[in-house]
């Protein structure tokens, strides 16, 4: 008998980054928002543990140990004393490296499904614990909805959602690895002061009353200079949204993923075609928030 786990991908309506700790992490107040394109982790009894994973991007996806699905695994495995048996299939169509949590919300998958077909029961603060120690994204890609992400990012507040908010996705060539935007983000700041990373009291009343526009007033994403200047040509694809009638255009946390808010449904259909026919993006894709976090099926 097998378990399978839908998983949501994430966008970041704020990412405010503080300056470089001691242990080479950064402070942050993240207001994340789980949104509708999901993977689903099949996890199925087995000798031993092997992942395989299907999907447009899957080429892309490591299939030994290193895979945070697998990773996610071991973890509760060894936590209760027994071996990671199963076979962890990944239905993927989250974007790979796009900074849409891909990877996180697999760890997150997995470790539900493990929990539910190895019936150890462990319990929801485990979980999130778990989730913790396996990387900053991760426990938000188990709660779901809306949060503030503070320390690294993985202390979590829930927060409210009014109403229904509609996005366009524009993917691009090639991917971006996050430390690599770090520190592009450190070398931006260099000999001088990074703000103390404060979440937006507009923001989160935005997302509170459901109001796209007021939302769209209040999006910030501090790693967006760095995601520019290693990525320049996703200054073209943030134009293109712009001209196609976002009210907001940003870059997905750490990127190359580009996010566009739209007023309503209809118009995130015609600002995806807009960014499709601009040649400035491999694929568009609409998606609605919040959606619900890893939820057994
Ligand atoms: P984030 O938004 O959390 O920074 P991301 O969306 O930019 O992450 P991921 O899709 O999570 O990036 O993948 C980053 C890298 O992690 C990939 O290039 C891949 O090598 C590795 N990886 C490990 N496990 C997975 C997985 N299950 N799915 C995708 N990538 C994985």
């Amino acid at each position: 008998m097998s378990v399978t786990v839908r998983v949501p991908a994430k966008v970041n309506v704020q990412l405010a980054v503080g300056g470089a700790r001691p242990d080479g992490f950064h402070d942050l107040a993240n207001v994340f928002l789980a949104v509708g394109l999901y993977d689903e982790v099949t996890a199925a009894p087995a000798d031993g543990l092997t992942v395989t994973c299907a999907g447009p991007d899957a080429h892309q996806v490591p299939l030994d140990h290193s895979n945070l699905a697998a990773r996610a695994a071991l973890a509760l495995a060894e936590r209760h004393g027994r071996t990671a048996d199963v076979h962890l299939h990944i239905a993927k169509d989250i974007p790979v490296a796009g900074g849409m949590a891909g990877g996180s919300a697999d760890a997150a998958g997995a470790l539900l499904a493990c929990d539910a077909l190895w019936g150890t029961g462990a319990s929801r603060a485990e979980l999130l614990d778990i989730c913790a120690e396996l990387g900053s994204d991760v426990p938000f890609s188990l709660v779901g909805g809306a949060a503030l992400g503070t320390g690294r990012g993985e202390l979590l507040t829930p927060l409210e959602v009014g109403g229904a908010f509609h996005w366009v996705f524009a993917l691009a060539d090639g991917g971006l690895s996050t430390p690599a935007v770090y520190r592009e983000f450190d070398r931006l700041w260099e000999g001088r002061d990074v703000p103390v990373p404060e979440a937006s009291p507009a923001l989160v009343d935005a997302l509170r009353t459901g109001d796209a526009a007021a939302l769209a007033a209040t999006v910030t994403n501090d790693l967006q200079p760095a995601a520019l200047s290693l990525f320049p040509s996703l200054r073209a694809t943030l134009a293109a949204g712009e001209a196609g009638g976002a009210l907001a255009a940003l870059v997905s946390g750490s990127g190359p993923t580009t996010a566009f808010l739209a007023k309503d449904a209809e118009s995130a259909h015609s600002l995806a075609d807009a960014l499709r026919a601009s040649g400035t993006c491999r694929a568009a894709r609409v998606a609605a928030s919040p959606a619900p976090g890893a939820t057994l099926l």
